[in-house]
Order: C-alpha cells, then sequence, then structure tokens
C-alpha cells in the first residue's frame, strides 16, 4: 500500500531524453503522464523477457498514438528476444490488438554492449538470472546509474569458488562509484534458502555491495509481493543498522518516487 505493488517500470529523464527502463504493469501509469506531458519520442531498454518486465507494453498509451515514437533496444543473449517476446504477449488469446497494429512508429534497435541515447552513455552488463538478463550503466553529464535487477550473486548461487568471486568483482567494477544503483533486493538471507536459483539477490547482498563498490545511494526494488510495507521497512533498519549504512545511502524504492541524481 505505500511500497506500491506494481512491477518494474522506472522512467529517466536525462535532459530532454526520456528513457523507460522497463515495462512491467507500473509502464500503464507512466504512459498516461507522458501523454499528458505531450512526450514524442521514448526509449525502452528492456532487462529481459519475465513477464513482469514487459507485461505492461500493450496498456502503455504512447503506443496509440500515431505521432509518437517509441524505440525499444534488444539486447544481445536473451533466450527469446524482446520483440518476439512482445508480439507472443499480444497475440489474440491474450489481447486483442497485435503489436504489429499499433499506431504509434515502433523501431526495434540493438543494445550491443554500448550505445548512446540523446547524450546518455550506456554500458551493459549479463546478470545471473534464469533466461538472462542485462544490467545498464547509464552515465549523463557525469552523473552515473546503474539499473540492475534481477540478479543472483553468483557467491549466493555458486558459493564461494574462484568463478564466483571474479564475477562478482565484475558485477561490483559495473557499480563501482555509481550516484545511484536501482537493484534488485527480494529476500531475507533466511528466505533465500528456499529461492536458490531464482535469479534474485537478498538485502544483505545488496548492502555488502554499496559498501565494496562504494555506492553513493543504493535503492532497492522489485520487492517480494509477500513483503508487506511494514515487513519491508524492517528489512531496511535492520540492513542499515548492521552495515552502518544511513537511510540516505540506502533505502527502499517507492511507487511514484522522485530522485535527482
Ligand atoms: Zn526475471
Ligand atoms: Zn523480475
Amino acid at each position: 500500500m505505500r511500497y506500491g505493488g506494481n512491477t518494474c517500470c522506472v522512467e529517466l529523464r536525462c535532459g530532454e531524453q526520456t528513457l523507460v527502463l522497463d515495462a512491467g504493469t507500473g509502464v500503464r501509469a507512466l504512459g498516461v503522464a507522458l501523454e499528458r506531458a505531450g512526450t514524442v519520442n521514448i526509449s525502452l531498454l528492456i532487462s529481459h523477457t519475465h513477464m513482469d518486465h514487459i507485461q505492461g507494453f500493450p496498456f502503455f498509451a504512447p503506443a496509440y498514438h500515431l505521432k509518437k515514437t517509441l524505440t525499444v533496444y534488444e539486447p544481445p543473449g536473451l533466450s527469446l528476444p524482446i520483440q518476439e517476446a512482445l508480439r507472443k504477449q499480444t497475440e489474440p488469446y491474450y489481447f486483442p490488438v497485435p503489436l504489429e497494429d499499433l499506431p504509434a512508429h515502433l523501431e526495434f534497435r540493438s543494445t550491443g554492449d554500448a550505445l548512446t541515447i540523446g547524450g546518455a552513455d550506456i554500458s551493459r552488463l549479463d546478470l545471473n538470472h534464469p533466461g538472462g538478463c542485462s544490467g545498464y550503466r547509464i552515465e549523463y553529464e557525469k552523473k552515473v546509474l546503474v539499473y540492475l535487477t534481477d540478479h543472483e550473486p553468483y557467491r549466493r548461487l555458486f558459493g564461494d569458488t574462484d568463478y564466483s568471486r571474479a564475477k562478482d568483482a565484475e558485477v561490483r567494477d559495473f557499480m563501482r562509484n555509481a550516484d545511484l544503483v536501482l537493484r534488485d533486493a527480494q529476500y531475507t538471507v533466511d528466505e533465500y534458502d528456499t529461492r536458490r536459483g531464482w535469479g534474485h539477490g537478498t538485502f544483505d547482498d545488496a548492502a555488502e555491495d554499496t559498501k565494496l563498490a562504494e555506492v553513493k545511494r543504493m535503492m532497492v526494488f522489485h520487492h517480494d509481493p509477500d513483503h508487506s510495507d511494514d515487513f519491508l521497512d524492517a528489512c531496511a533498519a535492520s540492513v542499515q543498522k548492521r552495515y552502518k549504512l544511513d537511510a540516505s545511502r540506502f533505502f527502499l524504492g517507492c511507487e511514484g518516487a522522485e530522485i535527482e541524481v
């Protein structure tokens, strides 16, 4: 009720450029706001094709507007390309309007491992998630935001091995010194035991990485739908205390929150 029940969708404004990170159910309300603001060009960076990251797309108002251009960026390495996944979820038994009938000008482009969108320099990293997932490091006017959700730390899944140490170091380097990291922390350490291999991390992983990667501000989100607001508050308070992170450095993502980087 306080932190919000929609699935992943973040609007990122870099000057005049509007980037949308993931199109979970939150993209419906964002579409209404973008229509109201008269935004014409919208770029969508999608992390992966799991339902909670694309299912809002058929309800995204700008897609129904002839004068709008939507550029959807396609990261490599997914078991199903995003264009295909968006098309499938508008097949007639799921949705009445096929993807190709949407009035907006819809373009699909590859992200590669690095790209520039409207002055924002973006690099991409493969994350540890079933079916593949991409994290994005976005730099604009010397400020860095890292979007890193649906990632299971390698050390959690594979234990303390040379491989997991090297891969976790790579992820930390990707986050290093970022002004703001948006990071998945779906579970507590206790809950994780029965959710191993599900592709998500814990509050403790996010807190530890905040310190080791010298992240300036860490916002954790992709909240578990079974966690109440009070439970989330308790998780954040526990981590802040144990890792000596103050509430302005480590905090919970909240629907509708606006953060200046
Ligand atoms: Zn996922
Ligand atoms: Zn997810």
